[in-house]
């Protein structure tokens, strides 16, 4: 898959990594296997999985990310990287935040920014939560992404304060997209959220569905959202 995966974001994406790129692709993947020996990052190891699952999943985003230079971007609940860096290497001009509350994965991050020398990415250590009531990152960001953190009402509440009115937060899901979606109408009104749509994503020899819920920001989040850590989650906007 090692020159497949490139073809592949190229044909779908439109996404042309330089050699260059591609090299950075590639440490990034050497370092993610070795440093989860230590800290858990990922239960993905096999270099085609990671390329798959990790590297193409995360560029899906340019289905609809719309990106562009000097665009802010924020990951929300980052990990190991994913979509933020992924988007970042790919697209060099664009500013990405990584936020992540785990001190262990903020340091691999910091390794990996600082070894593919990406002088346009910073990491955020930092609870959703609180980040969305900090006057640095409040309302700051043209779009805010998030994989595998947690569901939409409670996730909407993390993304949708972070962003400006008029930017979008994009959620990367799987089979209960619809579903979480639907459960979702009351944060979205509350939290000055408008669903734009769900997009299906189709990956390379993977059979589970994945979509992209987009979601536009069209009045500014009420200033007691987000709760305080763990409330969102615990006690989700439900209509
Ligand atoms: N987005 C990555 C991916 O798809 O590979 C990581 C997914 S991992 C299942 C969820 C991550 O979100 C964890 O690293 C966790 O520490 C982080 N996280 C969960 N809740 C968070 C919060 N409220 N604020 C910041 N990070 C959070």
């Amino acid at each position: 898959m090692t020159s497949t995966w490139i073809e592949y974001a190229a044909a779908s994406y439109n996404i042309h990594l330089t050699n260059a790129q591609a090299a950075q692709f590639e440490t990034y993947a050497t370092e993610l296997v070795a440093w989860n020996e230590r800290v858990n990052l990922t239960a993905i190891t096999d270099l085609p999985g990671i390329q798959v699952r990790h590297f193409l999943d995360s560029l899906s985003l340019f289905q609809v990310g719309n990106l562009k230079d000097a665009m802010r971007v924020i990951d929300v609940g980052t990990g190991a990287g994913f979509p933020g860096l992924p988007l970042q290497i790919a697209f060099p001009g664009i500013q990405v935040a990584l936020l992540e509350a785990t001190g262990k994965k903020v340091a691999f991050l910091d390794h990996i920014i600082h070894t593919l020398g990406l002088t346009n990415a910073k990491t955020v250590q930092a609870r959703a939560e609180e980040a969305g009531q900090m006057p640095e990152h409040r309302a700051k960001y043209d779009l805010v992404t998030a994989r595998a953190v947690a569901r939409l009402p409670g996730l909407l509440e993390y993304m949708l304060p972070l962003a400006v009115v008029g930017g979008r937060c994009i959620a990367m899901k799987g089979t209960t997209a619809q579903k979480e979606a639907a459960d979702a109408r009351q944060a979205l009104s509350v939290l000055g959220g408008r669903l734009v749509g769900i997009e299906p994503v189709a990956l390379p020899d993977v059979d589970e569905p994945h979509f992209l819920v987009v979601v536009e920001k069209i009045a500014p989040t009420p200033a007691v959202y987000p709760r305080k850590p763990g409330i969102p989650t615990r006690k989700p906007l439900r209509g």
